[in-house]
């Protein structure tokens, strides 16, 4: 493998935290470098704290460490935004175009940033969202990540550059929690059932959303990282798809464990959001282009994640 140096931005995030050791594994610890505003104490990794908004730093960073690649991972999400549109805005933006202006400068090889199926909206197909559908989103978020993916094709047609996307559902891990999401309640009710715990979920029972177990979410990731250039049609962001469920039927597949687990339902403003998303996603583009196929369905999904959890807590089932 030609040698590289990957720059993750944002690192102390949900993925981020779980992205990390593979990159390390892919491509020797030494060689990625993990950056976000916030320490965890936790960093197992050549870490250092970089604000994105700032170009200077940023471009500072990459040029003494001789960065090759960068994975994007900063941003402010869905319910978070809602708290404070401009910010929320001027952050993911500024960010974006700092990465993008960085790597074009630099002659970066490879650039990752995500989008989400955020970037849909009220007039898009609720079921099997087609790759190519009209994107109108509700959210702060959303219109962030419907500019990200304009400005990506942008860089890629003016300047060449090799900015690839996935639309990630919901994403569910153990590694870490979420950063306010409207998907964060598939993994707090995990938290809560394996301690024991009733859960209030701030989403109604039947809301069926597009979610991704962590593992197939970071495979689809470094699989289109890894694909050949001329197989990547899509410089937008690929639709990805892993399963979709309802809180309901969340609950139900932890009942297997946990069978007096309690669940209320308490929607809130996040309600409106997760409404005007879609309920199922067509990826057969991404299946198609480079072979993507998720492994994780919900049994499965739960089995792992209460096995994880259990030992986090040390707890037994
Ligand atoms: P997160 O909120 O857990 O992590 C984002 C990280 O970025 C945080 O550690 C934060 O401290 C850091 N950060 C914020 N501002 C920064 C700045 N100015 N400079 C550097 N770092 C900064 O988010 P995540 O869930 O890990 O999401 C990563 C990416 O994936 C985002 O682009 C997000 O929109 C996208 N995504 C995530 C999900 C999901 O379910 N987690 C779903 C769809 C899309």
């Amino acid at each position: 493998m030609k040698h590289e140096t990957i720059l993750v931005i944002g690192a102390n995030g949900q993925i981020g935290t779980a992205l990390l050791p593979r990159l390390q594994s892919m491509y020797g610890f030494g060689n990625v470098i993990a950056t976000d505003v916030r320490r965890t104490g936790n960093e197992e990794a050549i870490f250092e704290i970089v604000d994105a908004t700032n170009a200077s730093a940023l471009a500072e960073i990459v040029q003494r460490h001789r960065v090759t690649q960068i994975y994007h991972l900063a941003a402010i999400l869905s319910a978070k935004g809602e708290a404070d549109p401009l910010w929320a805005w001027n952050l993911n933006m500024q960010t974006l175009l700092n990465v993008l202006e960085v790597a074009r400068t630099c002659n970066l090889s490879k650039v990752f940033v995500p989008s989400s199926i955020a970037a849909f909206g009220e007039h898009a197909p609720k079921y099997e969202t087609p790759q190519s559908s009209v994107l109108d989103p509700a959210t702060v978020y959303g219109i962030s990540k419907v500019a990200a993916e304009n400005w990506s094709v942008y860089y890629h047609k003016r300047y060449g550059l090799d900015v690839r996307s996935l639309r990630y559902p919901g994403v569910i891990s153990y590694q870490s929690m979420p950063g306010g999401g409207t998907t964060d309640y598939a993994v707090a009710i995990y938290h809560e059932a394996v301690q024991g715990h009733d859960f209030d979920c701030f989403l109604s029972a039947d809301t069926l959303l597009p979610m991704i177990y962590m593992d197939d979410a970071l495979r689809a990731t470094l699989e289109l990282m890894e694909a050949p250039a001329e197989n990547i049609t899509v410089r937008t962001s690929y639709n990805l798809a892993g399963m979709s469920f309802t809180p309901a039927e969340l609950a139900t597949s932890i009942r297997r464990y946990y069978p007096d687990f309690n669940v209320t339902y308490t929607p809130d403003f996040r309600q409106a959001i997760a409404d005007s998303w879609p309920k199922s996603i067509d990826d057969s583009v991404a299946r198609k282009e480079w072979g993507w196929k998720p492994a994780f369905d919900l049994p499965k999904m739960t089995a792992e994640m209460i096995s994880h959890l259990t030992e986090l807590y040390h707890v037994t089932i």
